[in-house]
């Protein structure tokens, strides 16, 4: 009699039990092998199924789907095309995991899209009573056109039905379930014409992986469909989408979920978590314990570097020989530097904490419970990280942004981010509100300075929330959103993911948006530092030139202090700042508030530090004393420059004006274009002007 030897090929996910199935078919008759040429551990077993049928059962390396990306992926994807390969699988079995069912059926429509005989293991099926799922397995072995085992090999039931499918693979289907010529049809009716005998997914397959083709030259296929690198990145996303949708419309009647039957740890902490009530309370509460303790704890290390660089930036001062370079050093490159290290803190600590509610598997469950509201909006429910992020600053936020895959959320969420109100600006809204809002409380306890600062805080949500609706209707980005909400087991997160995490982003913001920070740091300290006109250099002697005419004598302090003042107001950024008069003058302001304004571009917080320049309040700060410039400083008319009108002005234009060189500088680094950060700029300040032109001229 003689013995019918058979390949069998398991092909799944990782994490599927592909192992555990192959060492319940062949016991201990297994050989372990490397793949020729590649490390990639090749495990071959042996199964005698009947009297005349011997099976090789081949256990290959986890793989998602066939648009390879690895090198065990290329594995899979080699041996199913090459049909001289002497293990080419008579069967393909694929394996999913019920818990990751609808994820686990790319990678099936694809295999049987190859029209080799396939069989479909649904594995871990002990895990569908405590999970609340049930199946229709006649609807699903229609639909999917297969036959379906149901296995777990962790209880041992179903490898004796597998064997038994295997046994019977002559009557396997061979049949695609999915017509992949709906992926494009246009590109597929011209390969079908160019190669009218070949199986279209596998042209397919050929054109968009490196593997090779055994009767046709891959370039000469390749060639014939000369279509660029992103055009066939773009067609792969097609398929993906495709097939997710062919897989949703199977599921809806093939699998019913039922999270109230759930009776597992797992199941009863989704349902909290992911609750219409508690779901979200238990969220804000994190949020809020997060926050407070980047707030609070990024403070340290903050003021740390704050008070390292401007020492080190006097000790350069004091040390080297007094000139342009000591100059440039000081004051250019060293707060150009200390600009960039400042926001490392809050990026570290930000990014802590998201790698472990990721980690954990949280984060997954919030994106569950927000994606419905946020998704109206044209944002996703991983924008919530970003937005929230951005009350501490929109730097760390912007780059929390990678983890939405769909490109147009993500955009429209880098693009909104900016107009949550972020820590740098509530320097300036502090300034502004003691000047214009009074120190009264309504109903005895109700703050209205606390009032004001509120209501800033919504502005700028609202604005957020309500560009991302417009972004949303008017962006042409073509990507279509394939929702697969991955819920992921919890785990203790592994502190060495969690690291690698955190100084990847780090390094990311250094030495990406931080070159540009560096520059624009540099350049505006020539600007502030340099000036057409050659009284420049003696701007001290002309300080106590003009005090002597006046009868006072000035000390040390005051000469330092209205040196400054004297020259800040004739330097380029005091001659551009007056020069600016005339169109911001409507606002309200005059060209001390231009020039701040000007220079707190590079960071909204410099506004103040600006000001107290300019009245020549001195370095330390003392807010009062600026406080009480600022109060009685008039215009020509005698009237007040900071009233509740030009107040009112200030505070809309810092909610909105894209007052900030770093998030720029992120946003370019982000979307990889200038397109985008013009965008914002443009976009936000307009608005911004707009909005305090129109407050003002309502209200003075
Ligand atoms: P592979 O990566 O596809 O080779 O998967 P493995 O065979 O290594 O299994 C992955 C994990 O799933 C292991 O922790 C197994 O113990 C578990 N597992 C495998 N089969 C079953 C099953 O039938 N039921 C359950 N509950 N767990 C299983
Ligand atoms: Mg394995």
């Amino acid at each position: 009699m003689s013995i019918e030897n058979i390949n069998v090929a398991l092909i799944g996910n990782p994490n599927t039990g592909k192992t555990s199935v192959f060492n319940q078919l062949t016991g201990l008759k297994q050989q372990v092998g490397n793949y020729p040429g590649i490390t990639v551990e090749k495990k071959l077993g042996f199964c005698k199924l009947t009297n005349t049928i011997k099976a090789n059962i081949l256990d290959l390396p986890g793989t998602y789907s066939l648009n390879a990306s690895s090198i065990d992926e290329n594995v899979v994807i080699e041996l199913l095309l090459n049909k001289n390969d002497k293990l080419f699988p008579d069967v393909a079995v694929v394996i999913t995991d019920i818990e990751n069912f609808k994820r686990n059926l790319l990678l099936f429509t694809q295999i049987k899209d190859l029209e080799i005989p396939t069989i479909l293991v649904i594995n871990m099926a002990d895990r569908m009573k405590p999970k609340g799922i049930s199946l229709n397995i006649t609807h699903l072995e229609e639909e999917l056109k297969t036959k379906i085992v149901l296995v777990s090999t962790r209880k041992g039931y179903g490898i004796d039905d597998l064997k038994n499918q295997i046994v019977a693979y002559k009557s396997l289907s061979t049949e695609p379930c999915m017509n992949a010529s709906s992926i494009d049809e246009e590109y597929f009716n011209k390969l079908r014409h160019a190669f009218p005998n070949q199986l279209l997914y596998k042209l397919w397959l050929v054109i968009t992986q490196d593997v090779n083709f055994l009767n046709l030259e891959r370039n000469e296929i390749r060639n014939s469909f000369t279509k660029s690198h992103s055009d066939l990145k773009r067609l792969q996303q097609k398929e993906t989408i495709k097939r997710y949708q062919f897989i949703n419309d199977t599921l809806k009647i093939g699998q019913t979920i039922d999270a109230t039957n759930a009776t597992d740890l797992r199941s009863k902490l989704d349902k909290v978590l992911t609750h219409k009530i508690f779901g979200y309370a238990i969220f804000f509460g994190i949020l809020l314990l997060i926050f407070q303790s980047i707030f609070d704890w990024s403070s340290i290390p903050m003021d740390f570097i704050d008070a390292t660089f401007a020492d080190l930036a006097n000790f350069v001062k004091t040390h080297l020989p007094a000139g342009e370079l000591t100059n440039l050093i000081s004051e250019g490159i060293i707060p150009g530097i200390g600009g960039i290290v400042i926001f490392i803190p809050q990026i570290a600590f930000l990014f802590l904490f998201i790698s472990v509610l990721e980690e954990s598997g949280y984060m997954s469950r919030v994106v569950f419970l927000m994606d419905k509201i946020m998704r109206r909006y044209g944002l996703s429910g991983k924008s919530v990280v970003p937005l929230i992020s951005g009350t501490a600053c929109a730097i760390p936020a912007i780059m929390s942004a990678r983890n939405i895959e769909n490109w147009k959320e993500r955009l429209i969420t880098i693009l909104v981010t900016p107009f949550i109100t972020c820590s740098a600006r509530l320097p300036v809204y502090a300034i502004l509100i003691s000047l214009i809002i009074p120190n009264k409380r309504l109903l005895g306890f109700f703050s209205l300075q606390g009032a004001t600062l509120m209501i800033l805080y919504l502005l700028g949500f609202g604005m957020a929330i309500f560009s991302a609706y417009i972004l949303n209707k008017i962006l042409k980005v073509k990507t279509k959103s394939y929702f697969v909400v991955e819920m992921p087991n919890y785990k203790l997160p592994l502190l060495k993911n969690v690291a690698i995490n955190v100084i990847e982003k780090t390094k990311s913001f250094v030495f990406g948006a931080g070159k540009i920070i560096l520059a624009i740091s540099v350049i505006l300290w020539f600007l502030g530092s340099h000036s057409p006109n050659t009284s420049f250099k003696n701007a001290e002697k002309i300080v106590i030139d003009n005090a002597k005419s006046e009868g006072r004598n000035l000390n040390k302090g005051e000469i330092g202090n209205l040196t400054s003042t004297y020259k800040l107001e004739n330097s380029y950024i005091g001659i551009i700042g007056k020069s600016i008069e005339p169109a911001i003058k409507p606002l309200g302001y005059d060209w001390k508030i231009g020039i701040a304004v000007i220079t707190s571009f590079a960071a909204r917080e410099v506004f103040v530090g600006t000001l107290a320049t300019i009245y020549s309040v001195g370095n330390n700060n003392d807010d009062t004393t600026i406080k009480s410039k600022m109060q009685a400083d008039v215009r020509a008319d005698g009237t007040k420059i900071f009233n509740f009108a030009s107040g009112v002005s200030l505070l809309l234009f810092y909610a909105f004006a894209m007052q900030c060189a770093s998030t720029l500088a992120v946003t370019k680094k982000e979307t990889n274009t200038w397109k985008w950060p013009m965008v914002q700029l443009i976009f936000m300040s307009g608005f911004a002007y707009i909005t305090a032109l129109i407050a003002y001229q309502f209200l003075k």
